[in-house]
């Protein structure tokens, strides 16, 4: 069966961006929030197919870690956190982006992106401001009362709130070093200039995983996650030529790291994170240790010695992954004389697995139930009827539906439909007993390389 037909757009040009918000917007993927009140930039809501598309990265996600030998563990922490946390993890002093404005036209700037010995590219003019420390976090102030009301941070990053409840979820979990901690949430980024569709948003959801071991072992955790997370890029489908590991220099280095490799992803607008692996070493529970005053370490049966574990982080974010599938599946061919727009998403990926089309009104009564039938044993799957056989098709052609099924003159005497394939456009003719194994078939995904 054609599952997934061999990706070539290494090869061939790049879909742009505006085409990609237009389909996300026309087809119910992505939509700008709020938008009848002029939107508001680097906010976004999903519509019904990117609520379904997201839902199938997270389960993916989950399933890889759960190919990892050692055991993970969830959990779903506050997003908003007291000020003592953010001072202690190194955000209020350090998590901040260089930002200049232009004092003609007032167009403001992330000075890292533009080149100050060149004019504004907006008005021409080279009349900057000095450049100074932008703090991306978002303030709060929880409590009713003015004046006794404490300052508060949305958070920028999930993974706090799994440092700080190391020991809560170790105790309560009895999990034993090597262990993962594993969070998907919002997180939440002023950023100063938001762009690219979903690749810089001000709010947006992170997969992280923190991996807790032993400092003797922590190299070569961090050197074998980095190879798992390539693992999962490949097994969910994004073209390989198009991946790469990027090593951070020692100048590069956040202030917590003593190791970051990126996973890239070659977007038209150049080589991007896509997600992060970083070797933390024991530098988070270090610090909540000395600003909590609350003992983080970990006592060890063997030696009979307390030691604070090390960590080694993998984070990636979910629209950010969700732009780089579409981004990556999005094709146009020709079939039958006419251009048509595909995404040749992952099955497991896409957001409808199996549209039901009756080939004319008159088969509804057998299609009808199929749908029902399909849709309560938990698949994603569509009903159309309306239009041309070959317009329904081309419309779950542009949504990344692997498999269209036709129900016709001939299915109520011979018991069989017609199974059309999203990528080669192939039909066969297979039994309607056999159309969830063929749908298994098509779901089926290895994270084992
Ligand atoms: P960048 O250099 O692109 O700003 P970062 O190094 O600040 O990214 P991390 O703090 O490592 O990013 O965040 C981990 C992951 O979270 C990123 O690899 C990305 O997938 C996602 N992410 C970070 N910031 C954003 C954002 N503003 N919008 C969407 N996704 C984001």
């Amino acid at each position: 069966m054609d599952a997934h037909a061999p990706n070539s757009t290494s090869e061939g040009s790049f879909v742009t961006l505006e085409k990609l918000v237009s389909l996300c917007k026309r087809r119910g993927f992505i939509f700008q929030s709020a938008e009848i009140y002029g939107g508001v930039t680097g906010l976004y809501d999903n519509g019904p197919l990117g609520t379904l598309m997201k839902q199938n990265i997270r389960n993916l996600w989950k399933q890889s870690l759960n190919h990892l030998e050692q055991d993970v563990v969830y959990i779903d922490g506050a997003l908003i956190g007291p000020e003592a946390m953010w001072k202690a993890s190194g955000h209020i002093s350090n998590f901040h982006d260089p930002m200049v404005d232009c004092m003609v036209c007032k167009h403001r700037y992330r000075a890292d992106d533009i080149n100050l010995e060149k004019p504004c590219p907006h008005c021409g003019n080279k009349q900057w401001t000095a450049v100074r420390d932008f703090n991306l976090m978002f303030t709060t102030q929880v409590g009713a009362n003015t004046g006794q009301s404490t300052t508060a941070y949305l958070r920028p990053e999930t993974a706090q709130v799994v440092f700080v409840n190391f020991k809560n979820v170790m105790t309560s979990s009895r999990a034993k070093i090597p262990f993962g901690i594993a969070q998907i949430g919002k997180a939440f980024r002023n950023e100063i200039t938001p762009k690219q569709f979903l690749f810089r948003m001000r709010e947006f959801e992170q997969m992280e995983l923190e991996w807790f071991c032993k400092p003797s072992e922590s190299n070569d955790f961090y050197n074998f996650l980095m190879l798992q997370r390539m693992m999962f890029m490949h097994a969910i489908g994004i073209t390989k030529e198009r991946l790469r590991l990027h090593a951070h220099a020692q100048g590069e280095l956040s202030h917590y790291s003593r190791g970051t490799s990126d996973i890239e992803y070659h977007f038209s607008f150049g080589w991007k994170e896509l997600e992060g692996i970083a070797h933390r070493g024991d530098y988070d529970l270090t610090q909540h240790m000395e600003h909590s005053g609350k003992d983080l370490k970990v006592y060890d049966e063997e030696t009979k010695e307390s030691y604070t574990p090390h960590v080694v982080e993998c984070s990636v974010g979910v629209d950010r992954l969700f732009l780089t599938l579409l981004f990556d599946a999005y094709y146009e061919d020709t079939v039958e004389g006419e251009t048509r727009t595909v995404l040749r998403l992952h099955p497991a990926i896409a957001p409808i697995t199996v549209a039901i089309l009756p080939l004319t009104k008159k088969q509804h009564d057998l299609a009808h139930p199929l749908y029902k039938k399909l849709k309560l044993a938990n698949y994603s799957v569509e009903y159309d009827v309306s239009g041309s056989i070959g317009k329904r098709y081309r419309r779950q052609d542009e949504i990344g539906t692997p498999a269209c099924i036709t129900v016709d003159f001939d299915t109520p005497t011979d018991n069989m439909v017609t199974l059309r394939h999203r990528d080669s456009t192939k039909q066969e003719r297979i039994s309607i007993d056999d159309i969830t194994k063929r749908l298994d078939e098509l779901l089926k995904i290895s994270f084992l390389g």
